[in-house]
Protein backbone atom coordinates (compact mmCIF):
# COMPACT_ATOMS: atom_id res chain seq x y z
CA UNK A 1 0.00 0.00 0.00
CA UNK A 2 1.09 3.41 -0.56
CA UNK A 3 0.79 6.17 2.19
CA UNK A 4 -1.34 9.54 1.36
CA UNK A 5 0.69 12.86 0.27
CA UNK A 6 2.58 14.31 2.94
CA UNK A 7 0.94 11.58 5.17
CA UNK A 8 4.63 10.82 6.59
CA UNK A 9 5.20 14.87 7.76
CA UNK A 10 2.47 15.07 9.46
CA UNK A 11 2.83 11.70 11.11
CA UNK A 12 6.14 13.52 12.36
CA UNK A 13 4.46 16.35 13.09
CA UNK A 14 1.88 14.92 15.20
CA UNK A 15 4.81 12.64 17.66
CA UNK A 16 6.90 13.45 19.49
CA UNK A 17 10.33 11.79 18.94
CA UNK A 18 11.21 12.22 22.88
CA UNK A 19 8.03 10.56 23.94
CA UNK A 20 8.81 7.34 21.73
CA UNK A 21 12.13 7.64 22.36
CA UNK A 22 11.93 7.64 26.41
CA UNK A 23 10.63 4.25 26.19
CA UNK A 24 14.14 2.94 25.89
CA UNK A 25 16.25 5.65 26.87
CA UNK A 26 17.33 7.33 30.00
CA UNK A 27 17.50 10.95 29.51
CA UNK A 28 20.97 13.03 30.99
CA UNK A 29 19.01 15.56 32.49
CA UNK A 30 22.24 17.40 33.19
CA UNK A 31 23.17 17.96 29.55
CA UNK A 32 19.45 18.37 27.89
CA UNK A 33 17.68 20.93 27.40
CA UNK A 34 14.10 20.43 27.03
CA UNK A 35 13.02 24.26 26.42
CA UNK A 36 15.60 23.62 23.12
CA UNK A 37 13.95 20.22 22.66
CA UNK A 38 17.23 18.95 23.01
CA UNK A 39 17.84 15.63 24.73
CA UNK A 40 21.00 13.94 25.83
CA UNK A 41 21.06 10.18 26.91
CA UNK A 42 22.73 6.99 26.54
CA UNK A 43 21.96 5.52 23.53
CA UNK A 44 19.87 2.78 22.97
CA UNK A 45 21.92 1.24 19.58
CA UNK A 46 25.12 0.55 21.77
CA UNK A 47 26.40 -0.06 24.82
CA UNK A 48 27.79 3.19 26.83
CA UNK A 49 27.98 4.64 30.12
CA UNK A 50 28.08 8.27 28.59
CA UNK A 51 25.42 9.98 27.22
CA UNK A 52 26.14 10.51 23.21
CA UNK A 53 22.97 9.77 21.52
CA UNK A 54 20.97 13.47 21.03
CA UNK A 55 17.46 13.94 20.12
CA UNK A 56 16.57 17.75 18.36
CA UNK A 57 12.89 16.67 19.15
CA UNK A 58 11.90 20.18 16.94
CA UNK A 59 13.29 18.74 13.91
CA UNK A 60 12.33 14.97 15.03
CA UNK A 61 15.50 13.59 14.08
CA UNK A 62 18.15 11.45 16.01
CA UNK A 63 22.06 10.93 16.21
CA UNK A 64 24.33 8.92 18.22
CA UNK A 65 28.18 10.42 18.01
CA UNK A 66 28.99 6.93 19.12
CA UNK A 67 27.47 4.58 16.98
CA UNK A 68 26.42 7.09 14.03
CA UNK A 69 22.37 5.64 14.68
CA UNK A 70 20.73 8.16 12.90
CA UNK A 71 16.84 8.60 11.51
CA UNK A 72 13.21 9.92 12.74
CA UNK A 73 10.76 8.45 14.66
CA UNK A 74 9.87 5.77 12.12
CA UNK A 75 13.06 4.23 11.59
CA UNK A 76 13.65 4.39 15.48
CA UNK A 77 10.65 2.52 16.54
CA UNK A 78 11.32 0.20 13.64
CA UNK A 79 14.87 -0.35 14.31
CA UNK A 80 14.15 -0.63 18.12
CA UNK A 81 11.13 -3.13 17.66
CA UNK A 82 12.87 -5.00 14.37
CA UNK A 83 9.36 -3.73 12.14
CA UNK A 84 9.17 -3.27 9.10
CA UNK A 85 8.61 0.38 8.21
CA UNK A 86 4.93 0.07 7.67
CA UNK A 87 4.41 -1.59 10.73
CA UNK A 88 6.13 1.21 12.00
CA UNK A 89 4.17 3.95 10.41
CA UNK A 90 0.97 2.09 11.85
CA UNK A 91 1.66 1.92 15.14
CA UNK A 92 2.92 5.52 15.24
CA UNK A 93 -0.75 6.69 13.48
CA UNK A 94 -2.47 4.70 15.38
CA UNK A 95 -1.02 6.60 18.47
CA UNK A 96 -1.61 9.83 17.33
CA UNK A 97 -5.15 9.34 15.82
CA UNK A 98 -3.96 9.59 12.13
CA UNK A 99 -4.83 5.40 11.24
CA UNK A 100 -8.33 6.53 9.56
CA UNK A 101 -6.23 7.53 6.39
CA UNK A 102 -4.18 4.73 6.21
CA UNK A 103 -7.48 2.24 6.90
CA UNK A 104 -9.44 4.00 4.12
CA UNK A 105 -6.15 2.96 2.24
CA UNK A 106 -5.99 -0.11 2.78
CA UNK A 107 -5.81 -2.28 -0.01
CA UNK A 108 -4.95 -5.13 2.11
CA UNK A 109 -8.31 -5.24 3.34
CA UNK A 110 -10.14 -8.42 2.35
CA UNK A 111 -13.34 -7.80 4.37
CA UNK A 112 -15.59 -6.53 0.88
CA UNK A 113 -14.42 -9.92 -1.33
CA UNK A 114 -16.45 -12.61 -1.36
CA UNK A 115 -16.17 -16.24 -0.39
CA UNK A 116 -12.83 -17.93 -1.84
CA UNK A 117 -12.58 -20.90 -2.76
CA UNK A 118 -10.65 -21.66 0.23
CA UNK A 119 -13.66 -20.76 2.73
CA UNK A 120 -16.00 -22.16 -0.73
CA UNK A 121 -14.01 -25.35 0.35
CA UNK A 122 -14.63 -25.44 4.51
CA UNK A 123 -18.30 -24.70 4.16
CA UNK A 124 -18.75 -27.49 1.97
CA UNK A 125 -16.75 -29.90 3.48
CA UNK A 126 -18.71 -28.97 6.79
CA UNK A 127 -22.45 -28.64 5.71
CA UNK A 128 -22.74 -30.64 2.25
CA UNK A 129 -24.79 -33.43 1.94
CA UNK A 130 -25.30 -35.41 -1.19
CA UNK A 131 -28.70 -33.59 -1.54
CA UNK A 132 -26.86 -30.58 -1.69
CA UNK A 133 -24.46 -31.84 -4.34
CA UNK A 134 -27.29 -32.79 -6.60
CA UNK A 135 -28.46 -29.43 -6.03
CA UNK A 136 -25.31 -27.89 -6.92
CA UNK A 137 -25.38 -30.34 -10.22
CA UNK A 138 -28.74 -29.06 -11.40
CA UNK A 139 -28.26 -25.16 -10.99
CA UNK A 140 -24.38 -25.23 -12.58
CA UNK A 141 -24.77 -27.67 -14.70
CA UNK A 142 -22.42 -30.07 -13.50
CA UNK A 143 -24.89 -32.59 -12.46
CA UNK A 144 -22.51 -35.22 -15.20
CA UNK A 145 -19.18 -34.34 -13.22
CA UNK A 146 -19.68 -34.41 -9.79
CA UNK A 147 -21.58 -37.95 -10.57
CA UNK A 148 -18.89 -39.21 -11.91
CA UNK A 149 -16.42 -37.47 -10.24
CA UNK A 150 -14.62 -40.91 -9.21
CA UNK A 151 -13.91 -39.97 -5.46
CA UNK A 152 -16.51 -36.88 -4.39
CA UNK A 153 -19.83 -38.50 -3.60
CA UNK A 154 -18.03 -41.91 -2.01
CA UNK A 155 -15.39 -40.09 -0.30
CA UNK A 156 -18.54 -38.36 1.10
CA UNK A 157 -20.63 -40.78 2.12
CA UNK A 158 -17.94 -42.88 4.06
CA UNK A 159 -16.19 -39.63 5.41
CA UNK A 160 -12.94 -41.00 3.68
CA UNK A 161 -9.50 -38.61 4.74
CA UNK A 162 -9.21 -37.39 0.70
CA UNK A 163 -12.84 -35.88 0.69
CA UNK A 164 -11.70 -32.59 1.27
CA UNK A 165 -9.70 -32.95 -1.50
CA UNK A 166 -11.89 -33.89 -3.83
CA UNK A 167 -14.23 -30.85 -2.46
CA UNK A 168 -11.20 -28.64 -3.89
CA UNK A 169 -10.55 -30.47 -6.78
CA UNK A 170 -14.07 -29.80 -8.03
CA UNK A 171 -14.22 -26.06 -7.00
CA UNK A 172 -11.15 -25.54 -8.91
CA UNK A 173 -11.89 -26.92 -11.82
CA UNK A 174 -15.38 -24.64 -11.60
CA UNK A 175 -13.22 -21.83 -10.71
CA UNK A 176 -11.24 -22.82 -14.15
CA UNK A 177 -14.00 -23.33 -16.35
CA UNK A 178 -15.03 -19.63 -16.04
CA UNK A 179 -18.44 -20.73 -16.99
CA UNK A 180 -20.27 -19.06 -14.07
CA UNK A 181 -20.50 -22.34 -11.92
CA UNK A 182 -18.48 -21.43 -9.73
CA UNK A 183 -20.49 -18.16 -8.95
CA UNK A 184 -23.50 -20.35 -8.55
CA UNK A 185 -22.43 -22.32 -5.99
CA UNK A 186 -21.02 -19.16 -3.93
CA UNK A 187 -24.53 -17.66 -3.97
CA UNK A 188 -26.07 -21.46 -3.53
CA UNK A 189 -23.84 -21.31 -0.39
CA UNK A 190 -24.65 -17.53 0.72
CA UNK A 191 -27.92 -18.35 0.75
CA UNK A 192 -28.49 -22.14 1.93
CA UNK A 193 -25.86 -21.77 5.00
CA UNK A 194 -25.91 -17.55 5.34
CA UNK A 195 -24.95 -17.83 9.05
CA UNK A 196 -21.98 -20.29 8.32
CA UNK A 197 -21.18 -18.32 5.47
CA UNK A 198 -21.72 -15.08 7.51
CA UNK A 199 -19.12 -16.33 10.35
CA UNK A 200 -16.57 -16.90 7.46
CA UNK A 201 -16.51 -13.24 6.36
CA UNK A 202 -16.54 -11.96 10.00
CA UNK A 203 -13.58 -13.87 10.32
CA UNK A 204 -12.15 -11.90 7.62
CA UNK A 205 -13.25 -8.79 8.20
CA UNK A 206 -12.44 -9.43 12.00
CA UNK A 207 -8.72 -10.10 11.12
CA UNK A 208 -8.90 -7.20 8.50
CA UNK A 209 -9.97 -4.86 11.72
CA UNK A 210 -7.14 -6.17 13.46
CA UNK A 211 -4.68 -4.88 11.28
CA UNK A 212 -6.26 -1.62 10.80
CA UNK A 213 -4.80 -1.25 14.14
CA UNK A 214 -2.04 -1.81 13.54
CA UNK A 215 -1.63 -5.45 14.54
CA UNK A 216 -1.38 -8.13 12.23
CA UNK A 217 -3.56 -10.79 13.10
CA UNK A 218 -2.05 -13.76 14.38
CA UNK A 219 -4.60 -16.81 15.74
CA UNK A 220 -5.38 -16.54 19.08
CA UNK A 221 -3.58 -19.19 21.51
CA UNK A 222 -5.79 -18.35 24.73
CA UNK A 223 -3.32 -19.49 26.71
CA UNK A 224 -2.87 -16.39 29.43
CA UNK A 225 -5.28 -14.35 31.34
CA UNK A 226 -4.85 -10.91 30.88
CA UNK A 227 -4.62 -7.80 33.29
CA UNK A 228 -5.08 -4.32 32.45
CA UNK A 229 -4.37 -2.23 35.38
CA UNK A 230 -3.14 1.49 35.81
CA UNK A 231 0.73 0.67 36.78
CA UNK A 232 2.38 2.01 40.26
CA UNK A 233 2.65 1.24 43.19
CA UNK A 234 -0.70 1.00 45.27
CA UNK A 235 -1.82 -1.37 42.11
CA UNK A 236 1.45 -3.64 43.04
CA UNK A 237 -0.58 -5.47 45.96
CA UNK A 238 -3.89 -5.66 43.62
CA UNK A 239 -1.68 -7.61 41.04
CA UNK A 240 -0.32 -10.44 43.44
CA UNK A 241 -3.57 -11.22 44.50
CA UNK A 242 -4.92 -11.42 40.80
CA UNK A 243 -1.99 -13.71 40.01
CA UNK A 244 -2.50 -16.09 42.88
CA UNK A 245 -6.18 -15.91 42.16
CA UNK A 246 -4.96 -17.22 38.49
CA UNK A 247 -2.49 -19.79 40.29
CA UNK A 248 -5.69 -21.87 41.60
CA UNK A 249 -6.33 -22.17 37.07
CA UNK A 250 -4.43 -23.72 34.58
CA UNK A 251 -3.32 -20.00 32.95
CA UNK A 252 -0.83 -17.75 34.59
CA UNK A 253 -1.77 -13.54 34.54
CA UNK A 254 0.53 -11.94 32.14
CA UNK A 255 0.20 -7.64 32.45
CA UNK A 256 1.43 -5.72 29.38
CA UNK A 257 4.75 -4.28 31.19
CA UNK A 258 5.56 -8.05 32.79
CA UNK A 259 5.83 -9.52 28.95
CA UNK A 260 7.53 -6.71 27.21
CA UNK A 261 10.14 -5.32 29.33
CA UNK A 262 8.30 -1.71 30.40
CA UNK A 263 8.63 -0.52 26.89
CA UNK A 264 4.79 -0.85 25.87
CA UNK A 265 3.23 0.08 23.27
CA UNK A 266 -0.41 -0.30 22.13
CA UNK A 267 0.39 -3.28 20.00
CA UNK A 268 1.91 -5.01 22.80
CA UNK A 269 -1.42 -4.67 24.50
CA UNK A 270 -3.71 -5.94 21.74
CA UNK A 271 -0.99 -9.05 21.36
CA UNK A 272 -1.49 -9.65 24.75
CA UNK A 273 -5.50 -9.03 24.61
CA UNK A 274 -5.69 -11.53 21.71
CA UNK A 275 -4.00 -14.43 23.15
CA UNK A 276 -6.03 -14.05 26.17
CA UNK A 277 -8.14 -16.57 27.42
CA UNK A 278 -9.93 -14.29 29.90
CA UNK A 279 -9.54 -10.38 30.30
CA UNK A 280 -9.30 -8.97 33.72
CA UNK A 281 -10.09 -5.20 34.02
CA UNK A 282 -9.33 -2.99 37.04
CA UNK A 283 -11.57 0.12 36.39
CA UNK A 284 -10.48 1.83 39.41
CA UNK A 285 -9.85 5.48 39.12
CA UNK A 286 -11.37 5.22 35.71
CA UNK A 287 -8.20 4.89 33.65
CA UNK A 288 -8.62 5.87 30.20
CA UNK A 289 -6.09 3.25 29.01
CA UNK A 290 -8.23 0.34 30.48
CA UNK A 291 -11.14 1.59 29.35
CA UNK A 292 -10.08 1.31 25.77
CA UNK A 293 -8.07 -1.95 26.29
CA UNK A 294 -11.62 -3.31 28.05
CA UNK A 295 -13.41 -2.18 24.88
CA UNK A 296 -11.16 -4.42 22.57
CA UNK A 297 -11.46 -6.99 24.79
CA UNK A 298 -15.11 -6.92 24.49
CA UNK A 299 -15.18 -6.45 20.63
CA UNK A 300 -12.95 -9.89 20.33
CA UNK A 301 -15.37 -11.80 21.98
CA UNK A 302 -13.27 -12.22 25.05
CA UNK A 303 -14.66 -13.04 28.46
CA UNK A 304 -14.29 -9.67 30.84
CA UNK A 305 -13.78 -9.70 34.25
CA UNK A 306 -14.25 -6.05 35.68
CA UNK A 307 -13.07 -5.30 39.26
CA UNK A 308 -13.11 -2.17 41.14
CA UNK A 309 -12.41 -0.49 44.22
CA UNK A 310 -15.12 1.67 43.69
CA UNK A 311 -18.47 1.18 41.80
CA UNK A 312 -19.14 4.62 41.06
CA UNK A 313 -16.05 4.28 38.61
CA UNK A 314 -18.16 1.22 36.48
CA UNK A 315 -19.85 3.36 33.55
CA UNK A 316 -23.52 2.96 33.19
CA UNK A 317 -23.26 1.40 30.13
CA UNK A 318 -20.97 -1.87 32.02
CA UNK A 319 -22.99 -1.84 35.22
CA UNK A 320 -24.74 -5.00 33.55
CA UNK A 321 -22.02 -6.51 33.69
CA UNK A 322 -21.22 -8.66 36.62
CA UNK A 323 -18.36 -7.23 38.26
CA UNK A 324 -16.44 -7.13 41.52
CA UNK A 325 -15.52 -4.85 44.26
CA UNK A 326 -12.78 -4.94 46.25
CA UNK A 327 -11.37 -2.73 49.23
CA UNK A 328 -6.94 -2.74 48.94
CA UNK A 329 -6.46 -3.96 52.29
CA UNK A 330 -5.36 -7.14 53.22
CA UNK A 331 -8.31 -8.57 54.08
CA UNK A 332 -10.24 -6.70 51.14
CA UNK A 333 -7.43 -8.47 48.80
CA UNK A 334 -8.21 -11.49 50.43
CA UNK A 335 -11.95 -11.63 49.55
CA UNK A 336 -11.26 -10.48 46.07
CA UNK A 337 -8.77 -13.37 45.36
CA UNK A 338 -11.16 -15.69 46.55
CA UNK A 339 -14.32 -14.45 44.42
CA UNK A 340 -11.98 -14.26 41.62
CA UNK A 341 -10.71 -17.53 41.74
CA UNK A 342 -14.42 -19.10 41.45
CA UNK A 343 -15.22 -17.05 38.57
CA UNK A 344 -11.99 -17.55 36.35
CA UNK A 345 -12.15 -21.25 37.45
CA UNK A 346 -16.01 -21.10 36.21
CA UNK A 347 -14.28 -19.92 33.11
CA UNK A 348 -10.94 -21.60 32.24
CA UNK A 349 -11.15 -24.67 35.05
CA UNK A 350 -8.79 -25.56 38.30
CA UNK A 351 -5.75 -25.94 38.13
CA UNK A 352 -4.82 -29.87 37.76
ZN1 LIG B 1 24.96 4.73 19.48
Amino acid sequence: MSLPPGYLDRLRDNISLTDVTSRWVRWDMRKSNPEKGDYWAPCPFHEETTASFHVDDRKGFYYCFGCHAKGDVVSFLKEKRGISFMQAVRQLAFICGMDDELASNDDESHSAEPLNLLQLKDLIVENFDQENFLEIGVLSGWTNQIRNHSRLLRSLSWRDPDYPGNVLDLITRMDDAGDGSIEKLRTYIEEKFSIEAQAATDAVAFSAAKRSLGYNFVRSRNDVIGVMMPFGGRFGQVYDAIKRSCETTPLPAKRADEVWNNSVLINDILELINHSAVVICDLTGRNENVFYELGIAHAWGKPVIPITQNSEDVPFDLRHHRYLTYLNNSEGLGVLENQLSSRLQGLVGEKP
